[in-house]
């Protein structure tokens, strides 16, 4: 099994105000821990750019445009209240779709069985027309339409267990009954949807999760919502909107999972990827605001996806 891991420098400098959860040093937890002798085998790769007109497959122009035109030439401009961007906001995005993107190809062509992208910003909460909750672009979605339109994918499933609900994807794929859009999240949290009957096409799960729930409850959602959802529709090829903030240590949800349950739900969607995706899998990160919760996170996450 190859797992390749894209990453490039100018993740780190995509800039948010200082006190601000989403900040580089979150990146640089991650590759410290990515250092350790677990990791030589994987195939470390720089996010290339992006192809612009990809954006266009969950972005209308002119959402394109209102992000291009709000860089700024020095400091930091806001967006909204939690969102905002700095000089080389644009090249991180661009390069964190580019290596989706890459991924996508690499799966496919065989080049990897599963690949781990660790970018910032993030990219959930990004709906068609609306940057927020730290997200530009929405970078999972336009992978997903990457994978149909240049692989031919018929359909796509996004799992996403940020503690955070993906109002974003969700956003995108309401009516679109080709990717199925699966979520556990803490409800009542930011952003606020994802409730059970939001359902779509039929082709959203959501499994929201109380504040306080631990393990036990987390995996029975899991079992119970996402895995016959998975079932069920049989993807072609699986991508994980990997956010790790509902780790116990997370500063910003009350969700209490280790690294185990990680290591756990990767397992899973390992299988499912091996039934009817070839083992096709990519996984970008998304939140995870506590360094020490998420390098050890993304630690075990990885260390599945090697072992396959
Ligand atoms: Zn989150």
């Amino acid at each position: 099994m190859a797992t390749m891991l894209y990453t490039h420098p100018v993740f780190l400098e995509h800039m948010t105000p200082p006190g601000h959860p989403e900040r580089p040093d979150r990146l640089r937890a991650i590759e410290r821990v990515l250092e350790e002798d677990a990791f030589t085998d994987l195939v470390r790769v720089e996010a290339p750019e992006a192809d612009e007109q990809t954006l266009t497959f969950a972005h209308p122009e002119r959402h394109i445009d209102k992000i291009r035109t709000a860089i700024p030439e020095t400091g930091i401009r806001s967006i909204d209240a939690d969102t905002s961007v700095s000089p080389k906001s644009w090249e991180a995005a661009i390069r964190a779709v580019g290596a989706a993107n890459a991924a996508v190809d690499d799966v496919f062509s065989g080049k990897a069985d599963n690949v781990f992208i660790a970018a910032r910003p993030p990219g959930h909460h990004a709906e068609k027309t609306t940057a927020m909750g730290f997200c530009l672009f929405n970078t999972a979605a336009i992978a997903a339409r990457h994978a149909q339109r240049k692989h031919g994918a018929e359909r796509v499933a996004i799992v996403d267990w940020d503690v955070h609900h993906g109002n974003g994807t969700q956003d995108i794929f309401w009516d679109d009954p080709s990717v199925l859009y699966c979520s556990t999240h803490q409800m009542p949290l930011y952003p606020g949807t994802g409730a059970r009957d939001e359902t779509g096409a039929g082709n959203i799960v959501n499994a929201p999760l109380s504040p306080r729930t631990g393990s036990d409850l987390f995996r029975e959602a899991f079992r119970a919502r996402v895995l016959p959802a998975l079932d069920k529709f049989k993807p072609d090829l699986i991508i994980i909107s990997a956010g790790f903030d509902a780790h116990h240590r997370d500063p910003l949800a009350e969700i209490y999972l280790t690294e185990e349950d990680f290591d756990w739900a990767t397992g899973q969607l390992l299988d499912r990827a091996g039934k009817s995706a070839g083992n096709r899998l990519v996984s970008l990160l998304e939140g995870g605001y506590d360094l020490e919760g998420l390098s050890s996170s993304v630690s075990a996450h990885v260390r599945r996806m090697m072992r396959g």
